[in-house]
């Protein structure tokens, strides 16, 4: 039963559900099902309800604090649905993504940097609603925007904000010049992507390219897409969409190998060969980076 109370209280729609009994992930016989029904009922009731674009744009809706879901905790994984199939770019001009979301200088970078030149426009990715319009620390002069499917999208070291909070904006909208505000060395916007407080890889979601594509209509996220130790900001992660919550288990347990450590190996030298960070080891082996190794030991490493 932990199981599947554990799937359904991760579903985020009531067609990812449907999608499950399709797939034959909840296998339950008749008797246990029935006598579940009515519990299994209120919460997918309850899931729907929480949903809905009308909650997403009145719940947790605060203009003040940059993360108003402090006290949420979310389960994984979880979905994201999107109807249109395309973003709009945030940029005029071909993006140039300058560092990515991971690991960098043993810090997270919990965005993707798009080069700009200050004073270049910067257009919402997504229809949605204006959340917050002010300068945070680090961030610098920002915009935060809600969208209809509960995804936030943050614009940092703006120079300069052009819309107000409430404002309800088309994709595609100005909603300010590109800047150096805040922690940056260099014009660039800095781009955060969120659902309900947990900062997303964005190219999970989205391809940066010139397309403009939104990778799929429905897209699962594992613990992966949301653990900065997991990427490196150097490069792009190779990237495999799960559109079914059984794809993402699956694409998480398949990311994990274990590796045999071998004589003159260092966690460094793993780390290398599997494009990982060392922090990234340790955590998943829970041993210190100061630890040493033994030939023979068996490390947990993601692909
Ligand atoms: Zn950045």
């Amino acid at each position: 039963m932990k199981r599947i109370l554990l799937c359904i209280l991760c579903i985020s729609s009531y067609q990812g559900y449907s999608q499950m009994i399709d797939q034959g992930f909840l296998k339950l016989d008749s008797i246990s099902l029935n006598a579940q029904a009515e519990t299994i009922q209120t919460i997918i009731q309850k899931q729907t309800k929480d949903s809905l674009p009308h909650v997403f744009m009145t719940q947790h809706w605060d203009t003040i604090n940059f993360n108003p879901y402090d006290e949420y905790r979310q389960t994984y994984p979880f979905g994201i649905t999107f109807t249109d199939t395309t973003y709009a770019s945030p940029v005029a001009h071909k993006k140039v993504v300058t560092s990515r979301y991971g690991w960098r200088n043993r810090r997270a970078h919990k965005g993707i940097d798009i080069d700009l030149v200050t004073g270049d426009d910067v257009m919402v990715m997504l229809d949605g609603k204006v959340r917050a319009v002010r300068t945070f620390p680090g961030l610098g002069k920002a915009v935060v925007v809600r969208h209809d499917n509960g995804l936030e999208t943050v614009y940092g070291h703006l120079s300069k904000q052009t819309v107000k909070v409430n404002d309800v904006i088309k994709k595609g909208t100005v909603i300010g010049k590109g800047g150096n505000t805040g922690n940056s060395t260099g014009s660039h916007l800095h781009l955060i992507v969120s659902y309900k407080g947990v900062y997303i890889n964005p190219e999970y979601l989205f391809d940066f390219t010139e397309e403009n594509s939104i990778r799929n209509q429905e897209i699962w996220i594992n613990k992966k897409w949301v653990t900065p130790y997991l990427h490196s900001s150097n490069r792009q992660t190779s990237i495999v969409i799960a559109t079914t919550y059984d794809e993402a288990i699956l694409n998480e347990i398949q990311q994990k190998k274990i590796y045999i450590v071998k004589k003159g190996d260092t966690l460094s030298k793993i780390a290398n060969k599997y494009q990982t960070s060392i922090t990234a080891i340790c955590n998943e082996n829970a041993i210190m980076k100061t630890s040493t190794l033994r030939v023979g030991q068996q490390l947990v490493v993601n692909k």
